[in-house]
């Protein structure tokens, strides 16, 4: 008898857990108890997940060119001066070449003399994270797409007014969309 009432009291018991647990992560409450932090986190994870782009390293593979997958995704550097767009002066946009995002502007663009596409600023700063960088013995800072955590390159402080900074990334980490109608021109 009293193993027939235990199942019955287990379901009934895990159906409220469920019930207390979901219905904090739909709300908007701001309770300050553990499990609401703990939903909380969970809610913002998954509004982060919706705005992150996460693939399996296999569909990365698939998606971009050796070249790519090897400066995106495996942290590379092209050599200076052979990338598509160190020399690149027309106006347009610069996109994440893994994931699409907007991440810089050929108005920040710069000659830097370095051989990689040289910018002052970015387009948004939400759309980078940077990283300290301990590689080869220096300590630099790694940028990386805030979407798609794919690298794009390092920033350095010795750049141009006005915020002294030289976000020195590779062509292959690029998308280059030429501005159709660039309104500075035919003026
Ligand atoms: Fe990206």
């Amino acid at each position: 008898m009293k193993n027939r009432m235990i199942l019955p009291a287990v379901l009934a018991a895990a159906f409220l857990m469920v019930l207390y647990f979901a219905f904090p992560l739909k709300g908007k409450t701001t309770g300050k108890n553990g499990a609401q932090t703990a939903a909380d986190s969970l809610t913002q994870k998954e509004d982060s997940t919706m705005e992150t782009m996460n693939l399996t390293e296999e569909e990365w593979k698939q998606r971009l060119t050796p070249e790519e997958y090897r400066v995106l995704r495996e942290r590379g550097t092209e050599r200076p001066f052979t990338g598509l767009y160190w020399d690149n002066h027309e106006n347009g946009t610069y996109k994440c070449a893994a994931c699409g995002a907007q991440l810089f502007s050929s108005e920040t663009k710069f000659d830097s003399g370095c051989g990689w596409p040289s910018f002052y600023d970015v387009s948004s700063s939400d759309a980078i994270e940077l990283k300290k960088d301990y590689s080869f013995g220096m300590i630099r800072f790694e940028v990386i797409c805030k979407k798609c955590g794919s690298h794009l390159g390092h920033v350095f402080n010795d750049g141009p007014q006005p915020t002294n900074l030289r976000y020195c990334i590779n062509s292959a980490s690029l998308h280059f969309k030429k501005e159709e109608n660039p309104k500075t021109k035919n003026k």
